[in-house]
């Protein structure tokens, strides 16, 4: 990337931008990197289209690792996949959270309950509910990550779409019929205001008989 656009005056913020992304051509595609360093590392910008994806190989790839394990393995290839974004991630995991569910049930209770017996003894709404808050909730989070690295994410970091059909994202595919269950005619859009977004997430999770 450079600053040598005619008759465009820069700001402190082009600046910053040129500080911390750089455009890598492979094979003729640009990808977004972090400038590299002198330790020659490429370290990558992850688009929200692919971050469902890479999480979730990721997580395969490492059977079923918890946060400081995927959080390792990340680093090493990408540049902006955080803590929290693996944590929300990590709740969406089915196998994860029946684990994660019976292993709390049997400390307790020492025998396996019915997955009701255990939902009334934690007063929590049934798993699939759950997990259908924890996507609205994941997706308003990665929707109200703010300028540059939200457009670079959306690939909009030239104006331009690459060309094409648009690759369907998977906040699309899964998270409007999620929202429509339980909030019809909203859109990721209102997750911007994140009180309101808030009690979208609640009211999924109280959901019933999904
Ligand atoms: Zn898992």
């Amino acid at each position: 990337m450079c600053l040598k656009t005619v008759g465009e005056a820069k700001t402190m913020k082009d600046y910053r931008v040129v500080r911390k992304y750089d455009i890598l051509k492979i094979n003729g595609k640009e990808r977004l990197i972090r400038p590299v360093d002198e330790k020659n590392v490429v370290l990558y910008y992850v688009k929200i289209e692919e971050l469902f994806d890479i999480l979730h190989e990721t997580h395969s790839a490492i059977g079923h690792g918890g946060r400081n394990h995927m959080m390792a393995e990340l680093k090493n290839k990408y540049c902006n996949i955080t803590n929290e974004t693996v944590m929300v991630y990590l709740k969406l995991c089915v196998q994860c959270q029946k684990k994660a569910v019976h292993r709390g049930a049997e400390k307790l209770l020492y025998r396996r309950r019915t997955n009701r017996e255990v939902q009334q003894i934690y007063q929590k709404p049934g798993i699939n509910a759950y997990l259908m808050s924890k996507r609205i909730e994941w997706a308003g989070h990665v929707w109200r990550s703010n300028g540059i690295r939200k457009k670079a994410l959306e690939g909009k970091i030239n104006g331009k779409r690459p060309r094409g059909r648009p690759r369907q994202r998977w906040i699309d595919r899964v998270v409007k019929e999620d929202i429509d269950k339980c909030a019809q005619g909203l859109t990721l859009e209102d997750s911007v205001d994140r009180d309101s977004w808030t009690k979208v997430v609640e009211a999924a999770k109280v959901l019933q008989g999904q």
